[in-house]
């Protein structure tokens, strides 16, 4: 048994739809297709919940536009069975007008996940449909009644175990009759039944968790892109593609934020040594990247550029030397306000710590630095990390940057820079 996952640019439009049930009728063997929201739905959907949320008026009209989209979809996929699909389409939409009609009174992050969620269940419904339609036997399956997690709302800690077991008995019951199943990324369910999500971009972890718990053959994610590339192809030219990736290498690349998968992907796979193929959805045929335990045995410099970091300069205030019960109350406060360390780094009286920019968080953590500590807070950074580093990439990397901070072990080199404003001529 196979897992295939395809996010959400390879489901953006009619066409894509049927590129995408191309791919899985013409692969043989049981198979789990996992699917993101159509195009940059999940986006849309936020709108609707900030906009109802803080009581903006238009959150009706962002509705609107989202089923538009997906009637149209459903309109060239279907044409002249059209409306019996659509039906069932609006009735999962109905759920978001339910609440939209009602007066806000639950937290913003429940709000989210119930309003959320429906990008999933639409996707996967409009395949599912599909594949039924040019002979592909397939059944649909809801990702709430089998991953479970806990109650984080938007950011749900899947319990492994709970989830094992669910998925194992739906999978053997759905494959007992059809060589596929469809089921939906980036959600799961409460112990309640709520729909929870487990944060943006999680479809590709959904497929990881789906993998683990049926330990899965393979699994396979469809992307835009040939495959892993030496950096993100909208940044740089000249990318070139990795054949064969190590998970440690993986999960290095994805946790200093290549954005080509989700970083909590990899440690399922890896726990079950399944290998995971990251292929081009438009040339099925070529084997993209393989990502195992063996990967290669020389890498050429491979960049990740994280934007919006900030970097916290904390120094005691009496100029005592920052020592280890100072470390131990800064970390305990990292830790308790979520703050990821990207780069740290302590000098005699100060202690830096590079993170993702997330204004609250941070202001938060300021907070109750403050009444020990003086702060310091630098913005609109970036993080630079080259795996398998020479002189040379850094050396071009730095152009027309001014560096504030840079490290390098092994295998890794890191810096956070910014833009240096250079004096250029009036035109
Ligand atoms: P999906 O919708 O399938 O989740 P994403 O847009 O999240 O797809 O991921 C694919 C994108 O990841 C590519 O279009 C590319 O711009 C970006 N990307 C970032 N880093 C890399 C990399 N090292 N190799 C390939 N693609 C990368
Ligand atoms: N649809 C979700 C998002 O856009 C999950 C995913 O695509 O992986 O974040
Ligand atoms: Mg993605």
């Amino acid at each position: 048994m196979r897992v295939f996952k395809f996010g959400g640019a390879s489901v953006k439009d009619a066409e894509s739809v049927r590129n995408v049930a191309e791919i899985v009728k013409n692969s043989p063997g049981k198979l789990i297709v996992v699917v993101s929201a159509m195009g940059k739905t999940t986006n849309n959907l936020e709108k609707i919940v900030n906009a109802y949320v803080h009581q903006k008026g238009d959150a009706q009209q962002y509705l609107e536009e989202a089923k538009d989209y997906h009637k149209r979809i459903v309109q060239s996929l279907f044409e002249d069975d059209y409306e019996a699909v659509w039906d069932q389409i609006n009735d999962i939409f109905v759920e978001i007008e339910w609440i939209l009609e009602d007066s806000v009174h639950d937290s913003y992050d429940y709000l989210y996940d119930q309003i959320v969620s429906v990008g999933e269940l639409v996707s996967t419904t409009i395949l599912a449909y599909y594949l039924s339609k040019i002979g592909c036997s397939s059944t649909w399956l809801d990702a709430r009644g089998v991953i479970i997690t806990d109650e984080t709302h938007r950011a749900g800690v899947v319990d492994f175990k709970t989830s094992q077991e669910k998925i194992r008995k739906a999978i053997d019951r759905g494959h007992a009759s059809f060589d596929v199943i469809v089921s939906q990324g980036f959600i799961g369910s409460t112990p309640d039944n709520n729909s929870v999500t487990l944060g943006r971009e999680g479809s590709d972890y959904s497929a990881g968790i789906f993998s683990y718990c049926t330990d899965a053959e393979s699994m396979h994610i469809w992307k835009d892109v040939p495959g892993i590339l030496t950096a993100d192809p909208r940044l740089f030219d000249h990318t070139t593609k990795i054949d064969r990736l190590s998970y440690r290498e993986a999960i290095e690349m994805t946790y200093y934020g290549a954005k080509v998968i989700h970083p909590k992907t990899i440690k399922p796979l890896q726990n079950k040594s399944i290998p995971l193929y990251v292929r081009p959805f438009d040339n099925p045929q070529s084997e993209g990247t393989l990502i195992s335990s063996e990967g290669s045995d020389t890498y050429p410099p491979m960049i990740v550029v994280e934007p919006n970091q900030s970097l916290l300069y904390i120094s005691t205030k009496d100029f005592s030397f920052v020592a280890e019960h100072h470390l131990k109350e800064i970390f305990g406060l990292l830790s308790s306000h979520h703050i990821k360390v990207n780069m740290m780094r302590n000098t005699a009286i100060s202690f830096t710590v590079s993170t993702n920019t997330d204004e609250a968080k941070i202001n938060r953590l300021i907070h109750d630095l403050q009444d020990r500590f003086n702060v310091v807070l630098d913005q609109g950074l970036e993080l630079i990390t080259i795996r398998h580093y020479d002189q040379l990439t850094i050396d071009h990397l730095k152009e027309g940057r001014l560096v504030l901070f840079e490290e390098s072990l092994r295998n890794t080199y890191q810096m956070v820079t910014k833009e240096l404003p250079t004096l250029s001529r009036k035109k």
